[in-house]
């Protein structure tokens, strides 16, 4: 027959394990070019079909693979730990048992939560992460409230750290509630602890803090420990 079956073009694509791809098409999740399949048995041409999960066009070529993952407090950004600590790989298990060796861009401190991109496409990795591609990072941070005007001013001026000055893109209030706040904080480097650093010199020293986008790649509704394919547009505005 032609074609390959549904759940192992999903799976290829980094929905997870074919159980779990298997699942998402039981469940009416799945379209493949416009029309929602529930049945296992369906096989498509991974060069030309169109197929979504959640109305997400998902990224086909199954040479390469573009992952995004909401990395949890915790785990440590690395694929493998001498001392046995959990890593990104704990998370992807089923991807690595079919052999796809996965490098994660850059690093999340393990306390920090949030947005890791993960690809077997070694030039991209190289790139987004060298200084000159100044790929912007977006965090969002829980201090102790209420946030003093003027602060955002210091953090775009720039604050001077041990290793040099380090200057926000950007920085807003986007919540608060009594003794607390919410702030966000645009970057365009990724020096060590950086965001804590920052918000620690202007006497905001971090509770919480999270990755939620990187350029043009959002976290949007990524539950901690979950894992989605890139679509072809998002890995289209990366290149
Ligand atoms: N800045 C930090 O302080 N921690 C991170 O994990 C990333 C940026």
């Amino acid at each position: 027959p032609d074609g390959v079956r549904l759940q192992k073009v999903l799976a290829g694509a980094g929905m997870g394990s074919r159980r779990a791809c298997e699942e998402l098409i039981a469940r009416g999740r799945v379209r493949v070019d416009g029309e929602v399949v529930t049945e296992l048995g369906v096989r498509v041409d991974p060069s030309t079909a169109q197929v979504e999960v959640d109305g997400m066009l998902l990224q086909l070529d199954t040479t390469k693979v573009y992952l995004a993952m909401n990395k949890p407090r915790g785990y440590l950004s690395a694929m493998s730990d001498p001392e046995g600590r959990l890593t990104l790989a704990d998370i992807l298990d089923d991807r690595t048992e079919q052999g796809v060796r996965l490098f994660h861009v850059g690093r999340l401190d393990v306390d920090t939560e949030g947005l890791i991109l993960l690809t077997n496409d070694g030039d991209l990795a190289h790139r987004l992460q060298h200084p000159s591609f100044e790929v912007p990072r977006t965090y969002v941070a829980e201090v102790h409230g209420p946030v003093e005007r003027g602060i955002g001013k210091r953090l775009r001026d720039g604050v001077e750290l041990e290793d040099g000055l380090a200057k926000a893109d950007s920085f807003r209030l986007v919540d608060s509630a009594p003794g607390k706040a919410f702030v966000e904080i645009v970057l365009h480097e990724g020096r060590k602890h950086v965001v804590r650093r920052m918000l620690e010199e202007v006497g905001y020293p971090v509770i919480r803090l999270a990755r939620t986008a990187i350029g043009p790649i959002h976290l949007g509704d990524l539950r901690p420990g979950v894992t989605r394919a890139l679509t072809r547009e998002e890995v289209s505005t990366l290149r």
